[in-house]
């Protein structure tokens, strides 16, 4: 193959591999994996405030407890001494308004529990819910991956015969024309070639004045475009 040829089919090899780039991006599948990437992060997100919200609670109520079960004992040791003391009136009134006083601390107590009970219920189930929403995603997004495996699996097949044989393709072309190919495929968007088909370049399509022709198709096989610039291949090739 000559070097011209060469780069033609370079070009040729490069534009299919943006195609299949492109095909591979476009897939439903890549999309749908996105989604469930956010998605998962929301998730992720909601849990780790439910969690905090929930230890709060936990602590809360732990405090509580332990003030309930102080007042309990303290009503235990009052009762237990009252049996030691000397039963007079002044005492009695006093034994009397300490029980009072702790019987009121209790029920003001377990009065406060009562909500914090509810809101560790509520948090406990949304925790639930959203652990059992982080695996199905997790389990949306296995299957979604294996789907675009399974779907991509022909398409890299091509890429990677195509990537090889574009190492084979680049060994006949010299670097100067590669370096020159590289920066033109980047200003033209992957189409850096064009052919002279009889006076005509193949993608500019201005018809060449005769001495630029005559010019052209009496200079190297691989000239530039005097009218857009890109690398002409000027002898016959194979398409
Ligand atoms: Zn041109």
């Amino acid at each position: 193959m000559s070097e011209a040829a060469s780069l033609v089919r370079l070009q040729e090899i490069d534009l299919k591999l943006l195609r299949y780039a492109s095909t591979l991006a476009a897939m439903p599948q890549q999309k749908k994996m996105k989604t469930i990437d956010l998605a998962k992060r929301k998730v992720a997100s909601e849990l780790s405030k439910i969690v905090g919200q929930r230890k709060d609670v936990e602590i809360d109520i732990a405090d509580l407890e332990e003030k309930l079960n102080h007042y309990k004992e303290k009503t235990l040791e009052v009762q237990a001494s009252a049996a030691t003391r000397e039963q007079n009136y002044r005492n009695v009134q006093d034994l009397e308004s300490q029980l009072t006083s702790l019987a009121k601390r209790i029920e003001k107590t377990e009065f406060d529990l009562g909500p914090l009970h509810e809101s560790l219920e509520k948090l406990q189930l949304a925790e639930r819910n959203a652990r059992l929403t982080a695996d199905r995603l997790d389990q949306e997004l296995t299957n979604t991956r294996s789907s675009y495996e399974k779907d991509s699996a022909s398409i890299k097949k091509q890429i990677v015969e195509l990537s090889e044989e574009r190492t084979d393709v680049v060994a006949g072309i010299t670097p100067a024309v590669m370096a020159t190919y590289e920066t033109t495929r980047k200003r033209f968007k992957g189409l850096a070639v064009e052919r002279l088909v009889g006076n005509v370049p193949s993608v500019c399509r201005v018809k060449l004045q005769p001495a630029l022709y005559h010019d052209l198709t009496h200079g190297p096989s691989i000239a530039e475009c005097p009218y857009c610039h890109r690398m002409i291949v000027t002898e016959e090739v194979d398409e």
